[in-house]
Parts: C-alpha cells; structure tokens; sequence
C-alpha cells in the first residue's frame, strides 16, 4: 500500500467478507484480494452482517451469473442502506465484461474492477471512500500480476496460478474477452513460491491456468535473443536456460521443477488443451513421483464438425490418441473430462459420436453441461442453430448413463487396493468418519475413532465403491500435517 495510510489503522477493527462466484481461477483471485485486505489491516469474517466490506468475486461463465449476482445485490442494497458504512465491491469476470449494466443495476455499488487489477483492490476501496463510487476497468495487462499476498482457503494445499488469459477462441467461451491475451508468470517466481509454501506447511499444489500446456510461450517473446543473465534464467527457468535444445520453457519443465521442491508430496494441475497436451508433459508426469495421476483432459464433443464449429483445434481421433499415450505414459491414470451437450447445430450424428467418444475414453468422471449462450461469444450469435431443449435433456440423460457406467467400473476396480489419501475434512454424511482424496485424485470416506487434522496423509484400505466415492478403512497415518489452520474463503 505505497503512499496510502490505511483509515482502518489505530481504529476499530473492520471485517471483510470476500464471495466467490465460479471456477478455480476465481476462487484463487479471491485468495489474492483476502490477502490484500489482510495486508490492509482487515480481519475475515464470514458473515455478512458482520461485514464493513463484501466483495462480490463474480463469474460469467455459469449459466444465469448475472442473475444471482443482482439478485443477491438486491439483499445487499437493504444492509448498505441500514449502514452506510458498508462498503460493497463488485470484482471478477461479469463486472470485466458488464461493468455499466452493474453500475446501472447497483448504483449503490462503492468498486467495480476488472481481472486485471485485482492487485488494487484494497486502494480502490480507500479511494472509494473519500471520492465517492468507482469503476476502474483495465482492458489488458502485459505482465503477470505478481506478488500479491494471497490469504489460502486450505492450510495443506494451496493453488498456484501460472498463467492468465487465454490465446484461443472457442465459440462458446467467454475467458478470452474477460480474461485477455496468455500471460505466464515468471519460472522463478513460481518455484520460489513452492518453496515459501512448503515453509507455510503446504504440500500439495495445484497450478491453474486456462491452457497450461501452452506455459512460458510468452517468455519465449521475451527472452529470444537476449544474453542468458540472471534476469533471463529467473523468468524463463534454469532448467531450459541451460541447454539450448529449445527456444522455450515448457509447462513439463514447471512440471518437474516444482515437483522436486522439497516438501512437496502432491502435484496437480488443471486445465491442459487436448490440442497442446504434448509427449513431454505426460513424460514428466510420469518421472515426477510427486506429480498425481489425474489427467483433467476437456473433450466438449465427439464430433468432428462440432469440434471444428467450436474452433477445438482436434478431431475426435486425435483427441483419443492423446488420451492414449497419456495413458500408456502414466500408470493407473485417472481421466476426467468436460462435455457440451446441444452446441449449435449438433445433430443426432453428432452426439452419438461424442457417446462413441465418451464410451472408448472410459472417464473416471465428467463434468456435463447443457449448452447455454454466454452474451460476447461466437456461439451466442448461432441462435437459428439452437437445438430443441427436450433434445438436448434427452440426450444429456444418455450421456449421463455412458459417464456412470465408466465411473462405477473404475471405482469398483480400486476396490482390494491400499491407497494413501490426503484428509480433507468430517464427512459430511457421517460424523464418526473422514473424507480424503486419492492420488487420482477419488474421494474416500473412512471412519476413524479419533478426527485427524485436514493435511494429514494416511493409508486406507478400499473396501466398498460408489457412484462418486470409495469406501476405505484407516491402515495408519502416514503423515502429519505441518500447516497453520487458515479460515476459509467463502464460495457462492
Ligand atoms: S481454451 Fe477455449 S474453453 Fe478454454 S479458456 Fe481458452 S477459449 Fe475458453
């Protein structure tokens, strides 16, 4: 907070409450604001009554964001009125995108700022104070937006975000109008960073971006040319500054360093582009121990003229003979996947290639989605395309079947096996039992005569399999978790 006095210093405490609408990437931008906030002197809070600041972390995405984001302005509306001490904050992606209409929607609103200066938040709220309501939108950002301090949801695993922004253009898809053009951030920031996690007690990472495998293709345009100094190893990698068989750092370089920082005993990352997935990262997944045998790898159709209206990059074919070598590269790899049901124009010829596609790739799970127009993008224009709505259940109730059926089979398959699990919590439907999470990243449900803290790592028996979890019994606890207990950040 350079050349700014917090007002909140030497007075009453101020609570902030940060809400999060939408995906990872969201919910790690609200990480980094609770740490800006932190940093200014606020304390969290997790009621909104009990709140001086709301900050509404907002998603266009999701189908109907901006619905539930006005709806639940307009419970706001009443408490800002009844104390007009409280500061409300619009953030994310919708205010990138809609920044008028929430103007104009909620004028009570104090900020409204962009994905690229999240950075600024807690400045924008002080200058909100004394010059009244503001909006301030920046359009794109040439560098990362490093070094904000981040306050983490979880004490043991923390998300790392490697890149933003996105240089492809589904139809469908609105990240590259909110989110702009790739940026990675810098090779040595990010392992610094794993080490500075590893002291905080954190031992599973998570690194996120739009298109990891596409990592450090900005760097290259950076550094090409350059002398290797210090400056050019710090924002590149050591690993890839060294040798000269490439012009580039590749997300498997990342890969493997920040797997073999000491401490670390998960990796994980999401999400990879089908089109991008190259030998070199399956080849790392497979070197790295730390790295988890999960692939999240995002089909969205089986068809090829879908795929191509979408602007995908793949064909069918090619996507299946990438999952094959992922799976021939990686042992005991679990594959989960997204899939779009009534993109515009698809055909019953269509949807049963993506079951042919979704049957032969035998997921772990999927994630399904009705298709919906997002305003801004390609397919949202495709209206006289649109396919019947009883079309598009009935056919999402099959692709349903197919995903189940994979998924139960790849459950009942660990059923006699010894997994270590990493504890996330109680059960939520049994109190005498815990939840951890598989390297394949599978939920298990255990019961266990003593809690164990969330980060603990322990062995468990597989014993019975679900629709959506294990069945396991405790064989012994093979590590103790080392991190503080951190509060969460709290999602929409
Ligand atoms: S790869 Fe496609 S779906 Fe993913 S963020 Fe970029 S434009 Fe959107």
């Amino acid at each position: 907070m350079i050349g700014l006095v917090s007002p909140y210093a030497g007075g009453m405490v101020r609570r902030y409450l940060v809400q999060t609408y939408g995906c990872q990437m969201n919910e790690h931008d609200s990480e980094r604001i609770a740490g800006l906030l932190e940093e200014d002197g606020l304390e969290q809070t997790d009621s909104v009554e009990d709140a001086d600041v709301i900050v509404l972390n907002t998603c266009c995405i999701r189908e109907n964001a901006d619905n539930k984001l006005y709806g639940h302005l307009g419970n706001l509306k009443q408490l800002k009125t009844d104390r007009p001490g409280l500061q409300i904050a619009v953030a994310g992606c919708l205010a990138q995108k809609d920044r008028d209409t929430v103007r104009q929607k909620a004028p009570f609103v104090d900020v409204v700022f962009g994905t690229h200066n999240v950075g600024r938040a807690a400045e924008l709220l002080h200058e909100s104070r004394i010059s009244g309501p503001i909006t301030e939108i920046i359009e794109d950002s040439e560098e990362f937006p490093s070094a904000l301090p981040v306050q983490r949801e979880a004490g043991h695993a923390a998300w790392m975000t490697i890149q933003i922004g996105c240089d492809n253009s589904c139809a469908f898809c609105i990240v590259p109008a909110v989110r702009g053009k790739e940026i990675s951030r810098p090779f040595g920031e990010l392992i610094d960073e794993v080490g500075e996690l590893v002291r905080d007690g954190v031992s599973e990472v998570t690194l996120l971006g739009q298109n990891v495998n596409s990592y450090g293709r900005d760097l290259t345009l950076a550094s090409r040319g350059a002398d290797i100094d210090d400056a050019v190893r710090f924002a590149t990698g050591t690993a890839w500054s060294d040798s000269d068989r490439r012009a580039r750092p590749l997300f498997a370089d990342l890969l493997r360093s920040v797997g073999s920082v000491d401490g670390i005993r998960r990796v994980r990352y999401t999400s990879p582009h089908p089109k991008d997935l190259r030998p070199e990262t399956i080849a790392a997944m497979a070197d790295t121990p730390t790295v988890c045998e999960h692939l999240h790898l995002p089909l969205q159709s089986g068809s090829d003229e879908t795929l191509a209206a979408m602007h995908r990059g793949y064909t069918a074919d090619r996507y299946l003979e990438k999952l094959a070598a992922a799976r021939s590269g990686v042992g005991d790899l679990a594959v989960t996947t997204d899939i779009i049901v009534g993109f515009p124009g698809e055909t019953d010829a269509d949807f049963e290639m993506t079951l042919d596609v979704a049957a032969a790739a035998e997921y772990d799970s999927a994630y399904t989605f009705v298709f919906s127009p997002r305003p801004g993008t390609e397919a949202a224009d495709m209206t006289e395309m649109s396919v019947d709505p009883d079309v598009i259940r009935e056919r999402f109730d099959r692709l349903r079947v197919v995903i189940e059926r994979s998924g139960r089979a790849k459950h009942q398959a660990r059923v006699g096996r010894r997994e270590e699990v990493v504890v996330e919590g109680p059960s939520k439907k049994d109190p005498n039992a815990l939840t951890g999470r598989t390297r394949q990243n599978k939920l298990v449900h255990f019961p266990v005569d003593a809690p164990l803290r969330a980060g603990t790592y322990a062995m468990v028996d597989i014993v019975g399999a679900h629709a959506h979890s294990l069945a396991g019994e405790l064989v012994e606890v093979t590590a103790a978790p080392t991190h503080r207990t951190r509060i969460a950040v709290v999602s929409a």
